[in-house]
């Protein structure tokens, strides 16, 4: 393999309050190469003015230091598969309004000298069937990314991997397959899927005692060249349990040793890892170089 492929790609979420520029410089500052960033308050409403200058300031930025994937993630309020149709076409307006902001980036990207930002990645959550059966939540989730995407993406858009809560869709890996496999044949190529360690853990996947195990479902089930993207986050919670809290990592039911082999996993190692636990900046900083002494390069 390049060394390219090998390179250790982490980073966490951070807060967008600030602008492009400023995340790529915090990411940078706490010896993070990618980084995750709500579109928008992550409980929906606007998403602020889309500035082009900023936008070709982080991609120069991303240039400089090294940072060529970013990963933007939904609101939490998108549900593509509420039962109301009004939620629907909110979910609808705000999917396709982050996508085209994500493709202005790619634009400005493009703009600047090696086009820096060669991963645009946009993650969100199935949904929520609400009571109207998984199979139509399936469904309409696919209905909404055939609505949505175009061939032509530079994009990548991502199906979270869910905890299984209450009606979420995307618990089982047979869920997220059915969301694909009901998705235009010219479309599929654009979407991926994110592994969130504690949700599917919290599903009931085996990561702690079974990793070669839960990858080889995966690979079956879904297939492994979909798999673009990690969030790696400690759980509060059993096996099992259905419930999506996150922990500090090593302070949950994962526990240190899971983190160790997930990073060098020979599957894994070459996908961007994120952080997205309970943290502060400064707390990810000392997690992202926990991290980075526990991988073998
Ligand atoms: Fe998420
Ligand atoms: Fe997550
Ligand atoms: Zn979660």
């Amino acid at each position: 393999m390049t060394q390219q492929a090998q390179a250790f790609r982490v980073g966490c979420h951070l807060s967008a309050a600030r602008g492009f520029l400023a995340m790529g410089k915090e990411a940078v500052s706490i010896q993070a190469n990618t980084f995750q960033f709500f579109t928008r308050n992550p409980r929906g409403g606007n998403a602020k003015e889309f500035d082009e200058e900023d936008a070709r300031a982080l991609a120069a930025f991303a240039g400089q230091n090294g940072i060529s994937t970013i990963l933007a993630h939904a609101p939490y309020t998108l549900n593509p598969c509420a039962a109301d149709q009004k939620i629907r076409g909110f979910s609808r307006r705000m999917m396709a309004d982050d996508l085209s902001r994500m493709e202005r980036l790619a634009a400005a990207s493009q703009t600047v000298e090696g086009d820096p930002l060669r991963e645009i990645l946009y993650n969100f959550h199935p949904g929520s069937h609400v009571g109207q059966g998984m199979e139509e939540g399936i469904r309409l989730t696919a209905e909404q990314l055939n609505e949505i995407l175009s061939p032509d993406l530079r994009t990548t858009v991502l199906l979270e991997t869910m905890a299984g809560k209450g009606s979420e869709v995307g618990g089982r890996f047979e869920e997220l397959r059915d969301i694909i496999a009901a998705i235009r044949g010219d479309l599929r190529g654009r979407v991926g899927v994110c592994l969130d360690t504690c949700h599917v853990h919290d599903a009931g996947y085996d990561v702690v005692n079974d990793l070669d195990g839960v990858l080889s479902e995966f690979d079956r089930i879904i297939g492994l060249p979909r798999l673009k993207a990690i969030h790696l986050n400690d759980s509060k919670n059993p096996l099992a349990s259905h419930k999506d809290r996150h922990e500090l990592l090593g302070q949950g039911a994962l526990g240190e040793e899971f983190f160790r082999t997930a990073v060098n996993h020979p599957l894994l190692r070459a996908l961007p890892f994120y952080l997205e636990t309970p943290n502060d900046v400064p707390g990810y900083g000392r997690e992202i170089a926990w991290l980075r002494a526990q991988r073998a390069d």
